[in-house]
């Protein structure tokens, strides 16, 4: 792994790949854009082009610094993430912490990271810091880490990684060199899942479509759940306004967890935009087994009401997702305003 082997984000490596030669690397980054879409891979690369001793501003990817880089193992390479993370990443146990595990990166983290990174470096001379998630910076934390842009230290690098940048304070953000991380070609989504998870043609299409130009969540897509896609399709589309019982039912059986409520959304976002593709007179849809129903959906729904339905399907993710709202109650809210327009 280094920084050329990067791919579908040529934008954002020939621009690192650029100053790196030129000699003009920042002192700090924001990699932006969607999850799993590459920048934790490229701030990797990045860190390796810095401290590699066999390929200086480029990385090797097989000297001893480079493969301890990678597996977060490097002296001079201090990552940070939410504790949240760390668990879910296996670089922590639940005994590691005394209450639920934050999804936030708090102050006392970005103290010890600023500690960390003004000591000398031990074995190359270029410290990097990596900051994964660094969106969930509560808002002391984004105050520390402030000062720490205004005053960098000397020969360290800082990497940023968020995918919803807009939280971020507008004054980190301006001291930062901005990179932009875009969703990948569905097509090179879909190539990778056929090759790695043995997928046919069309199942990994679909995958690639659903996971929004994420590889990292077409990866973790959980396949069972993607064959049920079309009960979640025909159970929503046979809900009926005023029919208030099978509507909280619906939120019950797709609202059991935050994953459920989020794939059962990402599903119909899918979907909405299949049926405005056939609004439109087109035929190519991620759901091409369901051309019939999309057929019956377009004629019976106004475009603005499709718009709509769009609007609060995303809205009600960003909600579970972002703000950690109750998954059950986020959907039954979500059907009462579409079916029920309040
Ligand atoms: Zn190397």
């Amino acid at each position: 792994m280094t920084l050329a082997s990067v791919v579908g984000q040529p934008r954002a490596i020939d621009a690192l790949q650029a100053a790196l030669r030129g000699g003009s690397v920042h002192h700090a980054y924001l990699f932006a854009g969607p999850e799993g879409v590459g920048k934790e891979l490229a701030a990797v690369g990045l860190a390796q082009a810095l401290v590699c001793p066999e390929k200086p501003n480029e990385g090797c990817g097989s000297c001893e610094q480079c493969l301890r880089l990678a597996k977060g193992a490097h002296p001079d390479v201090t990552w940070l993430m939410p504790d949240a993370e760390r668990l879910d990443r296996g670089l922590a146990g639940r005994s590691d912490f005394s209450g639920t595990p934050s999804r936030e990166i708090r102050v006392e983290q970005i103290r010890g990271l600023l500690e960390r990174i003004s000591l000398r470096g031990l074995e190359s001379k270029r410290k990097v810091a990596l900051v994964v998630d660094a969106h969930m910076m509560n808002q002391q934390a984004q105050n520390a880490f402030l000062k720490t842009l205004e005053e960098p230290p000397s020969e360290t690098t800082l990497i940023l990684l968020a995918s919803a940048p807009d939280k971020l304070l507008p004054t980190i953000r301006s001291r930062c060199s901005k990179v932009h991380f875009g969703p990948l070609p569905v097509e090179l989504i879909s190539s990778r899942l056929q090759k790695e998870r043995k997928l046919d043609a069309q199942t990994a299409q679909l995958a690639a479509i659903m996971a929004g130009g994420s590889l990292g969540r077409a990866l973790a897509l959980d396949l069972d759940a993607l064959a049920a896609r079309k009960e979640v399709i025909s159970t929503f589309e046979a809900l009926k306004p005023g029919e208030v019982g099978a509507l909280l039912r619906w939120a019950d059986t797709f609202g059991s967890s935050r994953e459920e409520a989020e794939h059962a959304l990402s599903i119909l976002s899918v979907w909405t935009r299949d049926v405005a593709v056939v609004k439109a007179g087109g035929e190519h849809l991620a759901n091409r087994d369901l051309l019939e129903l999309a057929r019956e959906v377009a004629e019976r729904t106004h475009e603005a009401m499709l718009h709509r339905r769009h609007y609060l399907m995303e809205k009600a993710k960003g909600i579970i997702v972002e703000r950690n709202g109750a998954p059950r109650l986020q959907l039954e809210r979500m059907l009462i305003e579409l079916l029920e327009g309040r």
